[in-house]
Formats: structure tokens, C-alpha cells, sequence
């Protein structure tokens, strides 16, 4: 063989070799999370009273009221307890939560708009774009995101990527070109076999809520548990909205349960994670929100740019990579817009590559 046809098989086996096992990643499974709104106040410090007690009708006694009795406790650290216990006994004991104002620690929004569409393009493009991505309208997403990424560089099929979402308008965010990952939101149903699977497209639809475009949580979080058992994905992201909704509707009891039934969510997807022997050990959970929203009794159902403080979010991680343990102190802030390269870095892509200006994956 002469020498130089020789060097360029070398060469390109070489190439092959690293092709190959760039496309593998990291080996890791990625679970993403979101619940729409949620502030910052329940997340750390439980029922808020004063908040509770405006939503009231006159002469009635916060004490005497079913949230009161459930969820209330004199300090904030067992207030949030009984609130999300798992959530919280997740974070002390295999993970760690940013965002607390009272132990220093901020997560901030990049873009300026503090509102859905903007708040979850910034969480999978790792950058605002607040002069194009301005509405919560369902136009497609203008660039493409962090899960389409992730499904090209590790050369998975699009059901390996999977976003679960209560909302529709999550099919236009999510990506950029239709159907290259996995998408089910709205009152959408999962096609597949079984009596219990047509009985949950069959409830979904029936069950209508009072908002246009979306499902209770309780199906968005079904039909993601059974794409999990069924499909396995690789990057699953559950798109919880109903913490958002009943806000904005002034039903602060229904906040607290919305909460409470996340919590228990979280409690099943991750005892399932632990008891698969290729999702134990190799799956990392971020949960975090697209916004916040007012702080006081005046403002707590809106958020937008004329709320105050409704840039104020926080991010809950449990990754294998991560030995920072409870609640972040201390900290220079993190901010939203580094979320897309966190997980992209834990699926061993690197998303700063592709989009120089996103936020810096997240390091301890
Ligand atoms: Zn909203």
C-alpha cells in the first residue's frame, strides 16, 4: 500500500472512531421539568398567608380554610415541607435548589418580557430574543433549540427527545423544524395501544378546563409516564401548567394543590427512574419555571414586565454531576438562560459551540 493512501485510511478510521463516539454523549438521560409560574414564595416558604387571606371573603377566617388546615406551619422551611415534601426532601438529600432571596442566592430572567413564550424559548435557546420572540401567540420558534440539538449531534430518533406540555403552544416553542423531536401538548392524544392509554385520550378530551389550549397536569404527566415506560427517551422535558392558570384565575387554594399534586408527580417519576437500571444513576433532573410573578396580594396573579419582581425564578437540580447539596448560598446569580447548555453539557454536547451567546452551562 503506498504510504499516503495509508495515512488517509488511518486518518479517516480515526474519524470514524470519533464520530461514533461523539454521537454516544455522554450515555446520560436528561429529565426536564417546568412548572408554569410558580414563585418563588411557595417554592421556598409554602403557603403564603397573606396572600391566602386576600383571596378570602370577608369575615372568613384564614384558619378555617381547607389550604390553612393542610398546608400551614410557623416557620417557612415546614411550610415548604408539607407543601412539596418530596420535592424538598430530593433537593436536601441528592440535589440542590438556587433562588432563595432569604439565603442569598438569586435566579434571575434574561429576557425582558417575563412571560411564557419568551421565558421557555430563553430556557432551550439559552438566550432571549426579545425583539422577535415578543408573544405568547403560536408562532413557530424562530431559531432552533437545545432538544433539537441534542437529538442531532447524538443521532436519535425524534422519540428519544420528548416534550410533554400542557400547553399547545409548546409545539411551536420547542423547535424550530416540526417534528424533529417528539412533541404532545394541548389536548393532544398519544397515539399507541392499550385500554388504559385510550382511556386518558378519551378523558382528556372530555375533562375540558376553563383555558384555551390546555390540559389539566394530571394528563400531561400520564402521558409522559407512559412515553417513558414505552419509549424510553433519552431528554424528557414535562411541562407543567396549571400553578400558572389558577393563579391568574385568583384560586390561590387551587396554587397550593396544583403544588402539592406536582408534587407527587416528581415523587413517581423519580421512584421510576430508580428503578430502571438504565435511568438510575444516569438521569439528571432540572426543574425550574419560565417566570415568576408579584410578590404581594396587590400582584401575585400576574407577571409580565410591569411586575415587579416577576424576574425573580429559582432551579431545582439532582445531578449525579452536582455534590452541592439543599439550597444554594452565597452565590453570584444564575440566570435561566443557562439552562440549555447545563443540560446539553450533561447529554456531553456542548450548546455554547452552536450558539456563542447562550448562558454558560451551570457549574458548582
Ligand atoms: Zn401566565
Amino acid at each position: 500500500m503506498r504510504p499516503l493512501l495509508a495515512a488517509v485510511l488511518i486518518m479517516s478510521s480515526v474519524f470514524v472512531q470519533w464520530e461514533a463516539l461523539y454521537a454516544q454523549g455522554s450515555g446520560d438521560n436528561v429529565i426536564l421539568m417546568t412548572l408554569d409560574g410558580a414563585r418563588v414564595e411557595e417554592i421556598f416558604g409554602g403557603l403564603d398567608l397573606d396572600i391566602l387571606r386576600s383571596t378570602l371573603p370577608q369575615g372568613r377566617a384564614v384558619e378555617d380554610t381547607p389550604s390553612y388546615r393542610q398546608f400551614w406551619a410557623p416557620t417557612r422551611e415546614a411550610r415548604r415541607q408539607k407543601l412539596m415534601p418530596f420535592f424538598w426532601n430530593l433537593v436536601t438529600a441528592h440535589g440542590s435548589i438556587a433562588g432563595d432571596p432569604e439565603s442569598g442566592s438569586a435566579v434571575r430572567l434574561r429576557n425582558k418580557h417575563w412571560f411564557s413564550y419568551p421565558g421557555y424559548s430563553e430556557l432551550l435557546l439559552g438566550e432571549p430574543h426579545d425583539d422577535v420572540i415578543k408573544s405568547n401567540d403560536p408562532i413557530r420558534n424562530p431559531y432552533s433549540t437545545v432538544l433539537e440539538a441534542i437529538r442531532m449531534r447524538l443521532n436519535l430518533p425524534p422519540e428519544k427527545v420528548a416534550t410533554f406540555a400542557g400547553w399547545a403552544v409548546f409545539n411551536e416553542i420547542v423547535e424550530h423544524q416540526e417534528g424533529a423531536t417528539f412533541v404532545n401538548a394541548g389536548v393532544e392524544p398519544l397515539a399507541g395501544g392499550g385500554a388504559d392509554l385510550a382511556l386518558l385520550n378519551a378523558l382528556q378530551a372530555e375533562a375540558g378546563t376553563p383555558w384555551d389550549g390546555t390540559r389539566f397536569d394530571t394528563f400531561t404527566f400520564r402521558l409522559a409516564m407512559h412515553h417513558l415506560a414505552t419509549a424510553r427517551p433519552r431528554v424528557l422535558y414535562l411541562a407543567l401548567d396549571e400553578t400558572d392558570d389558577w393563579a391568574h384565575d385568583g384560586q390561590y387554594d387551587r396554587v397550593l394543590t396544583s403544588l402539592s399534586r406536582t408534587d407527587d408527580y416528581l415523587k413517581q417519576l423519580w421512584t421510576w427512574v430508580q428503578n430502571d437500571s438504565e435511568y438510575r444513576g444516569r438521569t439528571h433532573l432540572l426543574i425550574t419555571v419560565d417566570h415568576g410573578r408579584g410578590h404581594t396580594p396587590k400582584d401575585w396573579r400576574d407577571h409580565g414586565a410591569k411586575i415587579e419582581g416577576a424576574d425573580q425564578v429559582w432551579i431545582a437540580f439532582v445531578s449525579p454531576q452536582f455534590s452541592r447539596r439543599g439550597v444554594w448560598t452565597h452565590h453570584a446569580p444564575l440566570s435561566t438562560s443557562q439552562v440549555a447548555a447545563t443540560i446539553a453539557s450533561w447529554m456531553g454536547v456542548d450548546w455554547n459551540a452552536e450558539r456563542p451567546g447562550a448562558g454558560q452551562p451551570i457549574r458548582e
